[in-house]
Parts: C-alpha cells; sequence; structure tokens
C-alpha cells in the first residue's frame, strides 16, 4: 500500500527523542564523513502542503532559455555542456542541459535517445582531458532549477576521504580551483568532448 509523506512524518517523530531530533546515522562514522566533534540532527519539520517551486518552471522564466549559449564550454545542436559560475573545490563540476526547456520526465524520444551516449561521452571527456581524477560521479537532483541538468563531478584519485556521494560536499570545503587551472581544465575537457562532435567554446 503505498504511503505518504506524513506518514513518513509521523514515523519520523515516533523515532524521535523528546526534541524531535533523530539520531546520527552510522555514516557519521565513515571516513568519508566531512565532519567530527559533537554532532546532532536537526529537528525534522512537519511536511508542507506543497513543494517549494522550483526557479524557472516556464521557458519564459528559465535563465538557461533567457541566455542561450551563456558560460557553455561545449555544444551542440541540442545540447550545452556548462560549469557552475565560478571555481569550486573539486578539478571539474559540470552541468550536461538540453537546449530545449524540458525536464528529464519530459525529454522528448530523441533527446532521451542523446542522453545515455552523451553521459558516457562527458565522463569520458572528462577522464581522458585531466590528470589524476578517480572517478566522475553523474547525478540528477533537479530541486533547484526547472531545466533539466546532469551533474558532472570529478573526484581527484587517491584522496580516499572524498571516494562516495560525500564529494558533493567536499566541494565547498576544499578551497576553490585557481582561476586559471579552472580554466585550463574546462578548455581541455571541451576540446576532447569536440573531438566526438559538437563545438569547443573557448572559456
Ligand atoms: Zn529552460
Amino acid at each position: 500500500m503505498p504511503d505518504t509523506t506524513e506518514a513518513l512524518y509521523a514515523r519520523a517523530l515516533d523515532a524521535a527523542d523528546e526534541t524531535g531530533r533523530l539520531g546520527l546515522p552510522p555514516l557519521a562514522e565513515w571516513d568519508t564523513f566531512p565532519f567530527e566533534g559533537v554532532l546532532r540532527v536537526r529537528p525534522l519539520e512537519p511536511p508542507t502542503e506543497l513543494d517549494r517551486p522550483r526557479t524557472g518552471e516556464n521557458a519564459a522564466d528559465c535563465w538557461r532559455c533567457q541566455h542561450g549559449e551563456e558560460g557553455v564550454v561545449w555544444s551542440n545542436d541540442r545540447w550545452l555542456l556548462a560549469p557552475l559560475t565560478a571555481p569550486s573545490g573539486l578539478p571539474c563540476v559540470l552541468l550536461l542541459q538540453p537546449r530545449a526547456h524540458h525536464d528529464l520526465d519530459d525529454l522528448p524520444a530523441h533527446l532521451a535517445a542523446d542522453l545515455g551516449p552523451l553521459m558516457i561521452m562527458v565522463d569520458r571527456a572528462i577522464s581522458t582531458a585531466l590528470p589524476d581524477i578517480g572517478r566522475v560521479h553523474v547525478c540528477r537532483w533537479g530541486d533547484g532549477s526547472a531545466h533539466f541538468h546532469m551533474w558532472f563531478m570529478a573526484r581527484p584519485a587517491r584522496l580516499p576521504q572524498l571516494v562516495g556521494s560525500f564529494v558533493a560536499i567536499w566541494d565547498d570545503i576544499l578551497p576553490p580551483l585557481p582561476e586559471e587551472i579552472w580554466r585550463s581544465n574546462l578548455n581541455a575537457i571541451a576540446t576532447e568532448l569536440a573531438r566526438t562532435g559538437g563545438a569547443a567554446h573557448r572559456f
């Protein structure tokens, strides 16, 4: 029988202490967990009536749709690859987006068919263009901007604490890449990707 958010929330409250806090999960003991010291879980707030609206639900007020190829390092006739607006801690963080305003669950068949091969091409281009990448993590969250965007996060090799999903938090903890290294990495990835199709944009 399908569950509701209210039922999930009620179970969480049953499991919480008298202040509404749940216990720390075992992952707080993992070597990859970025924090130490005395930690506690925030009290879980009750469900809201609706999800918070995302930015750019309509193409008319969608940043990407209104800015075309701005900030893009690679494109083809249907897809764009863009970094974040400023360097962060990892060697590269890139977003793959269709030119047209879609989310994952309404991608038309031709874009859906592009996506699998393109994900692999971007992963390979990052690993080939940059030295010392342990793995490229590919993620889709989709709670911020409504325009579909798939994340590619390059994890540096040989830093055992950066293995796994906490690397998304380590990206905010590590000092931002120097601007010239960030640009050099992006240009190298775009050049490598353009060898398989599309066009690199000087960044
Ligand atoms: Zn859009």
